[in-house]
Parts: structure tokens; C-alpha cells; sequence
């Protein structure tokens, strides 16, 4: 029998289920707010290589006459499945698809292309002179499974050119992609394959798919359900089953047509007159419905084979304007993964001369020397240098920590006496040597001694003697990442390559 409970204890027990609830609600209260899983914050220390990528992007997109163009981050979702097409992974798993407050489906951009594609006919680009180059940078989301390079949050150099069907013209953005990663120190080879028009693909998909019918009970279970939906994608499998089929599959190459076939030619004779390395990769189709004829991946040349992931792809999409309702015009494109772009200039050891090293710390003693430094960190920071300063540090000695911390290379300390005299004391934090200046000569004193031009981030390759380069989020004992840290251990050995010599060859005073 269940004892009976008194009132008391009824009202005690009641007291200790309140008191447990408010635990919980305080310790819930106390738990910290997490990331979403697959998203990364990009912390101020990593933000130089960042700053390099999109500078080399501005320079060579200049070069090359592309312009800055930035959709929205949100589209209606139909334009991605008209135009990637319903049954590809980005569309059928991986889209962040919500209706919005009135009533329409919208996504989260997946990728640039579709979105670029709507603008030019938005905009009636068709009437500037064409081909038009465009290039944007910016965040894409896809709900994937995160691992290392894999984010549900990441970011994309998008180069499109629309507008215009000739070789010359892809053999122009390869020569982009290949050069922009080269700039970044980061050497790539070009894998490259040609899928033919919507005519060729068609019969060539009824062969593969009798084919891998064929051999349907040696392919994985991904497979055999991509051998339904979309055949080709069976095509980009790494399962190892799956590759032996592929091995002896029918190959595209041998359904071209003549004009495919001698696009591709000649898009390959462009490349080999430049010297850009390329493999052919005949089961290389990249997914998308949109793609015909020219398709294309840049891989770290460093990186091991097998252990490898693009970071980069493109191709040529010439009927997808006029499938979004535009008057018809060829176009292709490339995107470079910017996460995985930094892993990889990473992994072949590119880091930043003086990046962010301020010339000068400046410290104060005193209420009036504090006010005093705000206006003369933005004198010189008018005269171009890069001034830090912890204006809340109360001692000296404080200070002085802070500022051998930050590496900077003199510290100009200003005290209620130097205030008064119109001095201030310049220390030089390499040998401890101090010397009293006028303050009105102060800019000139440091140009002087500094005899070097504005910050500038330059990359360049980090030798063995200097630090080991932390990767991001890559954890060496997951598999895949034991050939990248190998290779990296190899490149110690190695004698320091140079992409640029610009950060060492620059001596002028400011
Ligand atoms: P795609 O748009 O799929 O052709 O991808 C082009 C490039 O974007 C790839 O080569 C990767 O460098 C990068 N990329 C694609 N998906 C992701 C992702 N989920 N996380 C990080 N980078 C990605």
C-alpha cells in the first residue's frame, strides 16, 4: 500500500519539486549559448588570411576587367532547383528552405551561379558589351554532413562570364582560378573533363545507366539510389566498391559530338600554350544540371592524391539564361572554397610578414597624459603608422608587457613631466634604449627609424624557423588529415619557396 502522504509533506515535497525546477532553470540559465553545428566563427586572429584572399581576388579581378557584383543572401528556392536541378544533393538535402513571412519559399543561397544568372537578365545586362565578367565573395549554406573544409556556413570567389561561347573564354577562367591560387602561394593542378552538350548527355546516360544496371549489386546503397534519381552523380562516388565499376564504365568523351569535342580540344590547347597543368578526368561531371561541356576542378598540387578535396570547381553553363527566362547566352563560371583556400595556403605554409604589428605602443601615466594620447594616436595615425595603446592599463610596467606581447617595434610613453616639457620618451623595444624627442618632431623621429612603407599583407611562405602553422579544425588523427600534415612535415624540409618576395624587397621610408 502506498503510504499515505500528510499535508505537510504534501506541501514539502511540492517545496523540493520547485526548488529542483529552479535549479534546472538557473544551471539552463548558466549553460552557455553554442554555435550551431557546421558554422565557424571567423576570430579577429584569423582574419588576415582572409583580408589576402580578397585582396588577390580584387587585384586579379581588376586585372582581368571583371566587376564586383553581391546578390542577396536570400532567394526564392525555385531558383536554385530550376536551375541546379531537383534531384542533386545541393537542392534535394542540403538546402536551407523556409517560407518567410509571406507565404513564399525561400532558401539560403546555395552557390552563386543561379543567383548571378537571375541578375544579369534582372538587370538586362544582355544590352552592356558582352561577354559580361562578374565576381562577388560571400557566405553560401548548405545543410551537409560538417567534417574538415565542410561547413553548413561557408565561403565562395565567384567568377562568372556571361555572355559568350568560346574556348578562349574558358581557358581565361581557368587561367583566373589557377593564378588566383598561385598568388596565394597555394600551386594547383587543373582536373578537367568535358560533359557535351544536353544531346550527347543523353545518350551517353542511357548507356551508363545500362552499364551500372548491369553491375548494380557491386555498387553502395548511396549509388544504387543516385542510379535512380541521377545516374551521372554515381559517377562522382569515392566509395572504394563504387570506383572499381566506375573504372569500366562507358566514358563521356566517346559520346561528343564534333563541336564539343573540338571545344574541348582547343580549350586544352589554351592551356597548354599558358603552361597551366592539367589531367584529364573522364568521370568528372560535377552534379549539376546546368553544366555542359567544359568542367573543371582545381586541386592542391601538393596534397596527396586520395586524400584530396577540390578547392575549386566550375564549368560552362550555356542554357542556363534561357532557362530563367533570359534571351539564350553562353556562360561559364568557377567558385573557390575560401574556407578551404586558407587550409590549404595552411597546409603549404603561407603565413604574414608583420601583419598587424603596430609601429608603435604608445603608454601613459597619468589622467592628462591618458586624455593627451587619444589625440596623438590619431595625429599618428594620420601620418601613417600603425599605433596601439591600452588606454585603461594603469602602470608602466603593465604596459610595457603589452606591448612587447603585440611585438611592436618602439613605445612612446608620455607622462604628466613630458606633457609639460612638450616631449615625449621613444623606447626602443628591441634594445631597451630610451631617448626624450619633441613631441611636435615625433612623426619624423619614427619615419626615420622605422624606414619602411604602410602595412601592407602580403603573403608569404613561413620558413621551418618560424611558427608551425596551426590548421584549422583539423584534427591530424582523423584519417584523410594524416597525408596533409606528412606533406606539410615535407615542406619543412624543403628549401622555403617565395610567391612573392614583395614583403622583404620593400624598404622605402614613409
Ligand atoms: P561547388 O559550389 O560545390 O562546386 O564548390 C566549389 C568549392 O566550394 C569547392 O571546391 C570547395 O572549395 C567549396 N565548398 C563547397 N562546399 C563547401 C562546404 N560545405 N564547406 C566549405 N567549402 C565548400
Amino acid at each position: 500500500m502506498q503510504p499515505k502522504t500528510t499535508p505537510a509533506k504534501k506541501t514539502e515535497s511540492k517545496k523540493s519539486a520547485d526548488e529542483s525546477a529552479d535549479t534546472t532553470a538557473a544551471s539552463k540559465r548558466r549553460q552557455p549559448v553554442k554555435l550551431l553545428r557546421g558554422m565557424k566563427d571567423i576570430l579577429p586572429e584569423q582574419q588576415n588570411y582572409r583580408h589576402a584572399v580578397q585582396k588577390a581576388l580584387e587585384d586579379i579581378a581588376v586585372s582581368y576587367s571583371y566587376q564586383r557584383i553581391d546578390t542577396p543572401i536570400l532567394e526564392f528556392a525555385s531558383l536554385f532547383s530550376k536551375s541546379l536541378g531537383q534531384t542533386t544533393d545541393v537542392v534535394d538535402k542540403e538546402m536551407y528552405v523556409f517560407e518567410d513571412k509571406s507565404g513564399d519559399k525561400v532558401s539560403l543561397r546555395p552557390e552563386f551561379t543561379a543567383g548571378i544568372a537571375r541578375a544579369y537578365i534582372e538587370h538586362g545586362m544582355l544590352n552592356r558589351t558582352q561577354p559580361v565578367k562578374l565576381f562577388t565573395t560571400g557566405q553560401l549554406f548548405r545543410h551537409d554532413r560538417p567534417q574538415a573544409g565542410r561547413y553548413r556556413q561557408f565561403n565562395q570567389i565567384d567568377c562568372e562570364i556571361i555572355g559568350g561561347r568560346a574556348p578562349i573564354i574558358d581557358a581565361e577562367l581557368i587561367v583566373v582560378a589557377h593564378s588566383l591560387l598561385k598568388e596565394l602561394g597555394v600551386n594547383s593542378t587543373v582536373r578537367i573533363n568535358s560533359i557535351g552538350s544536353e544531346e550527347d548527355r543523353e545518350q551517353y546516360i542511357n548507356e551508363l545507366v545500362s552499364y551500372l544496371k548491369n553491375n548494380r549489386r557491386k555498387l553502395s546503397e548511396e549509388s544504387k539510389k543516385r542510379l535512380t534519381k541521377n545516374p551521372l552523380r554515381v559517377l562522382d562516388s569515392k566509395d572504394e566498391q563504387d570506383q572499381l565499376v566506375i573504372a569500366e564504365a562507358p566514358q563521356i568523351v566517346d559520346w561528343l559530338s564534333e563541336d564539343s569535342k573540338n571545344y574541348f580540344i582547343t580549350v586544352l590547347e589554351y592551356l597548354d600554350d599558358i603552361g597551366i597543368p592539367y589531367v584529364l578526368e573522364p568521370t568528372l561531371v560535377r552534379g549539376l544540371d546546368y553544366y555542359n561541356d567544359i568542367v573543371f576542378e582545381l586541386y592542391d598540387e601538393n596534397e596527396v592524391q586520395g586524400s584530396q578535396s577540390a578547392l575549386a570547381g566550375g564549368g560552362r553553363y550555356d542554357g542556363l539564361i534561357e532557362l530563367l527566362g533570359g534571351q539564350p547566352a553562353g556562360a561559364c563560371g568557377f567558385a573557390i572554397g575560401i574556407e578551404r583556400l586558407i587550409l590549404a595556403m595552411k597546409a603549404n605554409r603561407i603565413g604574414f610578414s608583420e601583419a598587424y604589428i603596430p609601429d608603435v605602443f604608445l603608454a601613459q601615466l597619468g589622467k592628462s597624459a591618458q586624455k593627451y594620447s587619444l589625440g596623438l594616436m590619431e595625429r599618428l595615425r594620420g601620418d601613417g603608422f600603425k599605433v596601439r595603446a591600452n588606454l585603461v592599463k594603469g602602470s608602466l610596467s603593465a604596459q610595457l608587457k603589452a606591448a612587447n606581447k603585440i611585438g611592436s617595434r618602439f613605445t612612446l610613453i608620455i607622462g604628466q613631466k613630458e606633457l609639460l616639457d612638450g616631449t615625449i620618451i621613444m623606447r626602443d623595444m628591441e634594445s631597451g634604449s630610451q631617448e626624450i624627442i619633441d613631441i611636435k618632431k615625433i612623426s619624423d623621429e619614427l619615419k626615420k627609424r622605422l624606414q619602411k612603407e604602410p602595412d601592407e599583407l602580403i603573403p608569404k611562405v613561413i620558413g621551418p624557423q618560424d611558427e608551425p602553422v596551426e590548421l584549422e579544425n583539423e584534427d591530424p588523427r582523423k584519417p584523410g588529415n594524416q597525408n596533409r600534415n606528412k606533406n606539410q612535415n615535407q615542406n619543412q624540409n624543403q628549401e622555403v619557396k617565395t610567391t612573392q618576395d614583395k614583403d622583404t624587397g620593400k624598404k622605402k621610408s614613409k
